[in-house]
């Protein structure tokens, strides 16, 4: 059954971990290493049961190895799940008896943070191995990756611009910014830098407030957001908002922002295309973190950090070329660009299998 399962979703490894002693149940899925070592996070959750822990950490691990091919990487896809509640399940065990398994697979995966997971746990989990991400800054860690994940959505938004407009004028247009956290709080900054025009919601009264008294962008309420007449709709709160119910609210030209899975299904992506409206794909556009976090694996450099961001703009380019190419939407072009890369890089080189994995020159461990 599990066989069956893997196979149908192409991974190459799954790991069961437990450790009776922690309260330890965690699955690792190494999806695809042909472009490198997998990396990606480490979610904890309280799961219903292990079905779906285990469909969780498939379908998220396989989303790496896209985003990490899109995003030119010599990464791979893999992620974690600890079955758990992270209010109440949290320990030092748990973790370091984490490390102990990731640090087992000696580089086939890296770890970082993800949903229920802050930096705090990464420091447990780093006294048992090498391989994460994410750690503090006093370890040669990155930091915060909102910043640079924002950052990196302009770059995305300019060549949705430049393939819509023929211009990448940011200023010259008008956004409908959904969700002021610490993605879109950043994007909008960077956005009013060139005067643009935004309309901000949030369920978060008090962010959205900050917004209009300190960053002069108008206000309006989360429901109000999908018939906001502006050239770009930008999520950057929850996935599948762009959905049945809201595409034909939607009068902007260009969708493009920093949430994850923005679209609700495939159709409506084929949907969004068939409306002229240009879809820059989520994961294209929002790799900042993880390219910011990839940094830490030989040395973490905010200078390297900000020009790799500048290859976001090239890579959804390229994204728009490939549908144009092949006459698919843009979230499919994104797929099969990720696609196209791991088979041509997969015939000059084997698999991943440990030993040739990172090194972690620029880190020093435990202090
Ligand atoms: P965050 O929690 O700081 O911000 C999310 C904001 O959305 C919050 O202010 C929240 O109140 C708001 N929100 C929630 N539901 C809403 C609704 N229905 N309508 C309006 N606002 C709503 O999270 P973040 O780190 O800013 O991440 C935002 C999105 O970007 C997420 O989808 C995340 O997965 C994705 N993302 C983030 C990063 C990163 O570097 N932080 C990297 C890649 C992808």
């Amino acid at each position: 059954m599990i066989f069956e399962t893997i196979s149908n979703s192409g991974h190459e490894q799954i790991v069961f971990c437990q450790s009776r002693d922690a309260g330890l149940k965690a699955i690792i899925a190494i999806h695809n290493t042909v472009l490198g070592p997998a990396l990606g996070g480490l979610r904890m959750w309280p799961y219903k049961n292990e079905a779906e822990a285990l469909n969780d950490v498939l379908r998220l691990s396989r989303g790496m190895t896209f985003k990490n091919a899109v995003a030119g990487l010599n990464l791979g896809g893999g992620k974690a799940v600890i079955i758990g509640d992270p209010a109440k399940d949290k320990s030092e065990a748990l973790f370091r008896a984490f490390g102990r398994f990731v640090n087992s697979l000696n580089g086939r995966y890296i770890t970082a943070e993800d949903v229920g997971i802050d930096v705090n746990d990464m420091e447990y989990v780093f006294r048992e191995t090498e391989f994460v991400t994410g750690v503090h800054q006093v370890h040669g860690g990155s930091g915060d990756p909102s910043p640079f994940t924002a950052y990196g959505t302009l770059q995305g938004l300019m060549a949705a611009l430049s393939y819509k407009f023929g211009n990448e004028d940011v200023g010259k247009y008008t956004y409908a910014v959904q969700g002021a956290g610490h993605v879109g709080t950043e994007f909008i900054k960077l956005l009013r830098e060139q005067n643009a025009k935004v309309f901000v919601t949030d369920i978060n009264k008090e962010s959205v407030q900050r917004c209009v008294d300190e960053l002069g962008c108008e206000a309006v309420g989360p429901e109000e957001i999908y018939d906001v007449n502006a050239d770009v709709y930008s999520p950057c709160a929850l996935g599948g908002t762009v959905n049945e119910q809201t595409l034909p609210r939607l009068k902007c030209k260009i969708i493009c922002g920093a949430a994850n899975n923005q679209l609700a299904t495939d159709e409506i992506g084929d949907e969004v295309e068939k409306r002229g409206i240009l879809y820059a794909p989520d994961y294209a556009v929002n790799a900042g973190g993880v390219m910011n976090v990839s940094l830490e694996i030989d040395g973490y450099n905010r200078e390297r950090a900000m020009r790799m961001m500048r290859t976001i703009y090239y890579n959804v380019g390229r994204i728009f070329q490939i549908a144009e190419r092949d006459g698919i939407p843009t979230y499919k072009a994104a797929d099969r660009m990720a696609e196209e890369r791991i088979n041509a890089i997969g015939k000059i080189k084997l698999p991943t299998m440990g030993n040739d994995g990172p090194r972690f020159l620029g880190r020093m461990r435990g202090q």
